[in-house]
């Protein structure tokens, strides 16, 4: 069955971010180098705020919990201490850790660099006039990124064509479960409402693709260029696009 007929049959397309709307490098160097690069100027600059405030608690604690688990490398945060914040968030980034505390800094970050157009979210130039076509033939669209809610909505609120969200239906994050996991893909299903098999999840990662797969979603895998190569299993296992069809009306 072609792409398109697996498209035509789902009532519902769930679709990952990082290498299938948007480019890995955006994420990983664009985002990521954003953030490292405004990090000590945000943190001087909003110190005061309570916005922030609450963000040094919970970094503060997290720091807390690493002493006591005696997380290797750690980086301790004395009271008042700019400099040692800027050292244990870059150490966090370092070592890709995934902490709420790491995480909800981060989101602040970004979010004033999308609000004052500093940083616009990438989408490859097929996906925009894919998705308009698949939301005029009666589909419903959804993302399920382990990238948070807020962080979804910054990306496709302020992306390079503008903003976009009024083309999806929700946002899934790993408040679901992990992106690998079969039970996260049924807890989708369970939340829309819907059965797996009318959901159709495009993905660049295969693991993830299997994990739809079993719960008994369609799944097709998505290459773009600066993606990790497909095996020939995975390339046999599953239909594999590079570009997002349009649907015809
Ligand atoms: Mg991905």
């Amino acid at each position: 069955m072609g792409i398109e007929d697996t498209l035509e049959k789902a009532n519902i397309v769930l679709l990952d971010i990082e290498g299938t709307t948007t480019s890995i490098s955006y994420v990983k160097e664009t985002l990521f180098g954003f953030i490292r690069s405004n990090l000590e100027h945000y943190v001087k600059t909003h110190w005061n705020d309570a916005e922030f405030q609450e963000d040094l608690v919970v970094l503060k604690q997290q720091a807390h919990k690493d002493k006591i688990n005696k997380v290797e490398g750690l980086i301790e945060i004395p009271d008042g201490s700019i400099a040692a914040v800027v050292k244990n968030v870059l150490w966090q980034m370092d070592l890709d850790r995934k902490t709420k505390a790491l995480k909800q800094l981060q989101g602040h970050i970004m979010h004033e660099g999308y609000n004052n157009g500093e940083l616009k979210g990438h989408m490859y130039p097929d996906v925009l006039p894919a998705l308009k076509s698949w939301v005029s033939k009666g589909k419903k669209l959804y993302i399920y990124s382990s990238g948070s809610i807020e962080a979804q909505k910054l990306l496709f609120g302020h992306s390079e064509e503008g903003n976009i969200l009024e083309l999806f239906s929700g946002h899934f994050d790993t408040a679901v479960g992990g992106k690998t996991d079969t039970a996260s893909y049924m807890n989708i299903s369970n939340e829309l409402n819907c059965r797996c098999q009318d959901v159709l999840f495009l993905t660049d990662v295969p693991k993830e693709a299997r994990a739809a797969k079993s719960a008994g979603m369609e799944a097709v895998l998505v290459v773009r260029e600066g993606n990790a190569p497909l095996s020939e299993e995975d390339k046999v296992s599953f239909s594999v696009i590079s570009s997002f069809p349009m649907l015809s009306c």
